[in-house]
């Protein structure tokens, strides 16, 4: 058997790490085992997948050096790798399972279904699909599709019993019938959902072996039944274990860094990026500490991971990557390296129209604009007392802008000035108010040049990271101000790039 495997991000946001990390082991599965890895685009939610996200997706992995043999931008023999073109492919396959008899049409509405749902749970049930569907005609049916109702498609679901599936790493996994729902395989836009496309795809892609996180355990029963219905044979199962926080939750942004621009923003080098990736939940045969992608590769074996939650912990990570700077870059690498971090024209490029009229000699450069090479800045609560704003309204520019910023792509001047001047108007702040907080959290001292543009010359990933992190010293919302304050911003209705 050829090996093939896969990785399948959804072009939503920017890269994380857990796609680096789910990456790198299917690329060192494939290349331990002779095999192809193959990067497929999973764009089918047209509302939240963007151009943009793709592109940052394929900027990310090749700066980690993870590369793949086929995928949209190299090609390969079993595209098109990007689903949004594939869509008639889906609509065919979900045809064949009606036909069978084992998907059906289904008209209810949105409100109707979510009538249903909340009698369920008034009885004290879990919502769940029921089945409705089923019990039309299919004359009826017929005349539904032939005037045009909106539809869907669902698999059915057996009744009774388990679904039992194989794990590589977790052997078999029981899952009742009774906690999976009759899935949407084709949404009433026409779309196929990500569990359709992804069987039809792994199949017709000859993937062997889907590694994927832990967080796709559940839909195992869906996919194994999707291939059963097909006939097709199903390709070997292996769920990671996911990325944790040092304190144990699910890696989040609110509590670590998640981007891979972020590190590569803060100078990180890719190979101690990977090397770090490489050791959660895994390690090599001799323990050590530091080893390359080429050494992983070589040393990789599947049934040496280890499923305890692997903790991502960025002090880890930034003693590797010391080590990383000093035990392998010789002084012209290193000078190499730096200079395509920062310390190159453009950069300079960017920041002397902002300094050079504010400095007496050179030396009051680094105490100036330091801050736009330096990583998270040392503040603390106290820093943010010397605005207008009290501490609670702080905090809600904090929060409301690290939406804002987390939502605009186009990074420029202008449309962050936009952004935070409508959010100013719609929390009927002076801008100027507005931006004391944001200033203290983004550039860390009293004085420094003009904020939009220092955050231009910073990037996203730094801005977003030092804007949360100031949320942090501040002191993050409760869970429950963090509802009432989502709700509000979501009534701001603010206009994006
Ligand atoms: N599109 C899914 C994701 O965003 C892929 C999951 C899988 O590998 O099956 O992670």
């Amino acid at each position: 058997m050829t090996v093939r495997t896969r990785i399948a991000p959804s072009p939503t946001g920017d890269p994380h790490v857990g796609t680096a990390y789910i990456a790198l082991f299917n690329l060192c599965f494939a290349r331990q085992n002779g095999g192809k890895f193959i990067l497929r685009i999973e764009d089918t939610d047209q509302l939240r997948s963007t151009k943009h996200s793709e592109q940052k997706i394929f900027e990310s992995l090749h700066w980690l050096g993870l590369e793949w043999d086929e995928g949209p931008d190299v090609g390969g023999d079993f595209g098109p790798y990007r689903q949004s073109e594939r869509t008639q492919t889906y609509q065919d396959y979900a045809q064949k399972l009606v036909q069978a008899g084992h998907a059906f049409y289904c008209f209810a509405t949105p409100e109707e279904l979510s009538q249903m749902r909340q009698e369920q749970m008034a009885g004290g049930g879990t919502p769940k699909y029921d089945g409705r569907g089923l019990a039309i005609s299919t004359a009826e049916v017929e005349s539904r599709l032939a005037a045009g109702e909106s539809h869907v498609i669902r698999m059915k679901i057996p009744d009774e019993g388990n679904c039992q599936f194989e794990d590589m790493l977790r052997g078999t996994i029981d899952i009742p019938w009774s906690q999976v729902d009759m899935q949407v395989l084709i949404k009433a836009d026409g779309l196929p959902t990500y569990h359709l496309a992804n069987v039809v795809d792994d199949h017709l892609m000859n993937i062997s072996h889907v590694i994927r996180g832990e967080e796709w355990i559940n839909s195992a029963p869906k996919h194994q039944l999707l291939y059963q219905y097909f006939d097709w044979q199903m390709p070997k199962l292996i769920h990671m274990p996911l990325l944790r926080n040092p304190d144990k939750s699910k890696l989040s942004k609110r509590k670590n860094p998640t981007g891979v621009n972020f590190y590569r923003a803060m100078g990180y080098l890719p190979e101690a990026l990977v090397n770090y990736l490489g050791r959660m939940g895994w390690s090599m045969p001799d323990e050590s500490e530091k080893f390359s992608l080429e050494q992983m590769v070589e040393c990789f074996d599947i049934k040496d991971i280890h499923l305890g939650g692997p903790v991502f912990d960025t002090e880890k990570l930034d003693w590797l990557n010391g080590r990383w700077i000093r035990e392998e870059l010789d002084e012209q690498e290193f000078r190499k390296r730096l200079v395509e971090w920062a310390l190159n024209d453009d950069k300079l490029r960017q920041i002397i129209p902002l300094v050079q009229g504010r400095i007496e000699k050179y030396s009051d450069l680094a105490s100036i604009a330091g801050f736009l090479l330096s990583g998270i800045p040392e503040i603390d609560a106290q820093s943010f007392e010397q605005g207008k704003l009290e501490v609670e309204e702080n905090r809600k520019v904090l929060q409301y802008s690290s939406w804002l910023l987390d939502s605009i792509h186009e990074w420029d001047r202008d449309i962050l000035y936009r952004c935070l001047n409508s959010l100013a108007d719609a929390m009927e702040f002076k801008l100027k108010d507005l931006m004391l907080p944001l200033f203290v959290a983004i550039t860390g001292q009293a004085s420094a040049p003009p904020l939009f543009d220092s955050m231009v010359i910073l990037g996203p990933d730094i801005v977003r990271a030092r804007v949360r992190h100031g949320l942090e010293k501040l002191g993050h919302p409760s869970k429950k101000q963090l509802k009432k304050l989502d709700k509000d911003y979501q009534r701001f209705n603010l206009a994006l790039s």
